[in-house]
């Protein structure tokens, strides 16, 4: 089972930067107002997340490091709707069986906190608020052909705060901050949508980008598209997302890679940041173990609206 719990993890877990998406969808998951992520070594050597969400109930904390036990959804037949951003029931188990592996928990009514080692499975009363700390340490320690493939602390840290810059933009209301060897890198105070879009992309985004928003009842498309004049236009910049998770899709990508042609001619990279809430029955997130790709009932009605949306939203600021 430890075998198969090191196979799966190279599906969930490539990099830190992985394991802070993993972690930090958990706490959002589970509520959290305010998410810290701390980093050792660019995440390789240590990565804790912290958060104020609901926390796990005693009882339930050694379930929750179980391959397939989420506590997210109860049948296949809620698969068709997931509203969380976990369901798989995949990420613990897979980090805690590649990693030095601890959480720490409490709930509102439990009368002191309850902390995991994940490798002794021992249980030990502590202190801390209302909430989830997850500790990993010496990520693929036991693993040493995945860890030979990490890039340098530098890089892998860089991928830990793109990450986490992804999540923050999704989720404004959320306050994150994020430290590496003691130092504050970042802090996103909880803002609205467009303050969050300035505080992490930059005032030139903001100001030189030109909004857009459209919605019938089962389908929402809003977005942002960057401008060529902001010069600093990175492919880097590409934020799409789907019910709120970060996703790449070709379709999608392409929709707005030929509105910017057909527009502006030839601009490098766009920069965006479009966000799709859609009724869940018609996307399916279960087809990458990342969720990363997803697979949408009506791919090629959705590149049509996105990309007259589009047009629209950079036609009008040619004007
Ligand atoms: P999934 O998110 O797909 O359910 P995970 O392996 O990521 O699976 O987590 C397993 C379970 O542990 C979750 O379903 C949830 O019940 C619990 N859990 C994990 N992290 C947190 C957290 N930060 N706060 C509260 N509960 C959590
Ligand atoms: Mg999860």
């Amino acid at each position: 089972d430890e075998l198969i719990s090191q196979i799966a993890a190279g599906e969930v877990v490539e990099r830190p930067a992985s394991v802070v998406r993993e972690l930090v969808d958990n706490a959002l998951d589970a509520g959290a107002s305010q998410i810290t992520v701390r980093l050792l070594g660019g995440g390789i050597r240590g990565i804790t997340v912290e958060d104020d969400g609901a926390g796990i109930p005693e009882s339930e904390l050694p379930l929750a490091l179980k391959r397939h036990a989420t506590s997210k959804i109860r049948d296949l037949h809620e698969l068709e709707s997931v509203h969380s951003l976990g369901f798989r029931g995949e990420a613990l188990a897979a980090i805690a069986s590649v990693s030095d592996f601890s959480v720490t928990s409490r709930t509102t009514d439990a009368a002191h906190a309850t902390r995991l080692d994940a490798r002794s499975g021992e249980l030990r009363p502590a202190a801390r608020t209302v909430g989830t700390t997850v500790e990993v340490r010496e990520l693929f320690f036991n693993t040493p052909a995945r860890r030979k493939f990490l890039k340098t602390e530098a890089t892998e840290q860089a991928h830990c705060v793109e990450t986490l810059r992804r999540q923050a933009l999704a989720h404004p209301g959320v306050a994150f901050s994020l430290w590496s060897e003691g130092m504050r890198l970042e802090h996103w105070r909880a803002a609205s949508a467009d303050q969050r879009l300035q505080d992490v992309l930059g005032d030139d985004f903001l100001l030189t980008s030109r909004a857009f928003a459209w919605e019938v009842p089962s389908l929402r498309v809003q977005g942002r598209l960057g401008l060529p004049e902001a010069a600093r236009s990175r492919a880097d910049h590409q934020y799409l997302y789907v019910n709120g998770r970060f996703v790449r899709d070709r379709t999608l990508a392409h929709a707005l890679r030929s509105a910017f042609d057909d527009v502006l001619h030839g601009q490098r990279q766009p920069t965006y940041f479009v966000r799709i809430d859609i009724e869940p029955e018609q996307v399916d997130v279960n087809v990458h173990p990342t969720k990363i790709e997803v697979r949408f009932r009506d791919s090629r009605g959705l590149h049509q609206q996105l990309r007259r949306l589009a047009v629209e939203a950079l036609a009008t600021s040619q004007a």
